[in-house]
């Protein structure tokens, strides 16, 4: 027997119909590329995505067709998250901090129709364009003023231009909910990147549950800065979301620096703010030294790559900003567990408490997780066994776009995403990630978590940044290195560091050298690229080998 209620297809455009009809007058603030501070509400936004889906049916693009972006996070690029995947095409947002070699590579995978781009991102976009012939239309998201004369693009139009004259009426499309309504690519480290497709079921069923108290906790009291690119992941949902609830958005446009971030946050009473570590700590790095306080910022979500437990001690201890461990990943649109107290932790010592909200967290209802041995077998949720972490659940992947699917079958048949990332869970259902797979080091049949290593390193007030890997040796298989760049007129030696690890872990873990950088490389989305590391270390040698 089937329920007897309405049956109404979770959809995109449900999404800003709702935030322009309760909550039009909420603010958007945009830093724009050409510096300024832009400014305008949800009924703005819903009346421009309504011109924007009318200039692509006028385009004649068809359900299905892909419209990229190269862009900051910003008020145009919100228009296309609604006006694209709402007229039924397809988001596909491009990470521009990718190489312009791979840019041109994924724009052909996804058969891009349209390519709309900050000016910030010109020169990419002149080195790849005859290179792409699936691309009908090139769009510069500016002003009509601001367009480039002689940029070589040929027809180049400006956003503003693009869209303005069109009727900002428009009936939404209703269509099936798992149509296609965004795409994004795996920063690819090892080969060509995997193409994400997610649906316009997954992205609402992700917005609702990513406000969840226990999750982004969401509201329309807040006032959200997602430093989390609009160009990797949908800015983890936070657009979604934010339409969702009706919070005022703040996006920082191209400047991330701490100066910037900070400035922006006081001026529009931030309250909440979601970035990888590493844009946090260039804002401690400004914040500090300079004895400034946040008159706002209640908390902050960090994810992306683990929360060194020293940087969530800052926020709490030294600024009051409650810190919120995430962790996810492109094939999970992104959020998969949240790092939050439950009831009977409340009444727990400090510190204790502070052992579990180092953790990734606990799963997000509609995320299942698993551990399992290397003989396929579950592991105990006790908090120290480890394995493989397995997901899954309706804002998870099934097949990669032009690939295959990437799922383990269960013993009942169900599939199963294995995320790459080794992790214990304990038995209160606290996942902590020990290490990504290919990262783990193995000594003397041992494994060494690299995370520990670089936590250690980063609690060390003269580090500003540490990446721990394994190098080879004859009898022990591996043994841990930490790389580790100094703070600025920091002066810590390597003798130093090493007897800071005394204490913390066991002896056969301690790294057996420290390896001074000037910077640790980092990937396109912030992560610390261990490859490029490894190749910069090639000539290295363990200490008495
Ligand atoms: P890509 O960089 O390829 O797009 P993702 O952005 O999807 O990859 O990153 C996913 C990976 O990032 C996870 O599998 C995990 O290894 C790492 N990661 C994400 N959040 C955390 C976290 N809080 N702690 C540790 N690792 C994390």
């Amino acid at each position: 027997m089937l329920g007897l209620m309405q049956s109404q297809p979770l959809l995109i455009s449900s999404l800003i119909e709702f935030a322009d009809r309760h909550h039009g007058d909420a603010q958007i603030v945009s830093r724009r590329v050409e510096g300024d501070i832009h400014r305008y509400t949800y009924r703005d936004l819903a009346r421009r995505s309504r011109q924007l889906a009318n200039t692509l049916d006028g385009l004649g693009l068809a359900m299905g067709d892909r419209v990229a972006t190269l862009a900051w996070n910003g008020y145009r690029h919100m228009e296309m998250y609604f006006g694209v995947s709402g007229s039924g095409r397809v988001l596909h947002t491009v990470n521009p901090r990718l190489h312009p070699d791979q840019v041109a590579w994924i724009i052909n995978h996804a058969e891009d129709r349209v390519m709309c781009f900050d000016l910030t991102f010109l020169p990419i976009i002149q080195a790849v364009h005859a290179r792409c012939p699936t691309v009908r239309q090139w769009v510069a998201l500016c002003d009509a003023d601001r367009l480039p004369a002689d940029s070589g693009i040929p027809g180049l139009v400006s956003y503003d231009s693009w869209i303005a004259g069109q009727s900002d009426q428009y009936a939404w499309p209703e269509f099936d909910e798992n149509t296609a309504s965004s795409m994004c690519y795996t920063s690819g480290t090892t080969g060509n990147p995997k193409a994400v497709l997610y649906s316009h079921r997954s992205t609402t069923l992700h917005a609702y549950a990513a406000a969840l108290p226990d999750v982004m906790c969401l509201s329309a009291r807040d006032s959200v800065l997602p430093v989390v690119p609009m160009f990797h992941v949908n800015a983890w949902g936070i657009p979604y979301s934010a339409a969702l609830t009706g919070c005022k958005l703040v996006f920082p446009g191209p400047a991330l620096d701490g100066k910037s971030l900070y400035e922006l946050m006081e001026a529009e009473g931030v309250t909440y703010a979601a970035g990888v570590p590493t844009v946090w700590q260039m804002l401690l790095g400004h914040v500090k030294p300079n004895g400034l306080r946040f008159s706002t910022l209640r908390r902050t979500v960090i994810g992306g790559s683990a929360c060194p437990p020293a940087m969530i001690a800052a926020f709490q201890d030294d600024y009051g900003v409650e810190v919120l461990h995430a962790w996810g990943m492109t094939e999970m649109s992104p959020l998969g567990t949240l790092c939050t107290l439950k009831n009977k932790h409340l009444e727990l010592p400090k510190d204790e408490q502070m052992k579990i909200l180092q953790k990734q967290g606990r799963a997000i209802y509609g995320v299942d997780m698993r551990i399992v041995g290397s003989d396929g077998q579950d592991q105990p949720w006790d908090g120290k066994s480890y394995g493989d972490l397995l997901v899954r659940g309706p804002w998870i992947v099934d097949s990669y776009y032009k690939g295959e699917s990437p799922l383990v079958r269960d013993a009942q048949g169900r599939g199963w995403f294995p995320t790459g990332d080794v992790a214990t869970i304990d038995a209160d259902g606290f996942m902590q990630i020990t290490d990504r797979s290919k990262d783990v080091i193995k000594s003397g049949g041992e494994w060494i978590s690299s995370i520990d290593i670089e936590n250690i390193a980063m609690a060390h007030p003269g580090v500003a940044m540490a990446a721990c890997i394994g190098m080879p040796h004859p009898k022990w298989d591996e043994r841990p290195i930490v790389a580790v760049a100094r703070r600025p007129g920091a002066e810590v030696s390597r003798e130093e560091l090493l007897k800071f690890y005394e204490g913390k872990i066991a002896k056969w873990q301690i790294p057996d050298d420290v390896v001074f950088v000037d910077s640790i490389p980092l990937g396109a989305t912030g992560k610390m690229l261990k490859t490029r590391l490894r190749e910069q270390l090639a000539g290295y040698r363990l200490p008495g080998l």
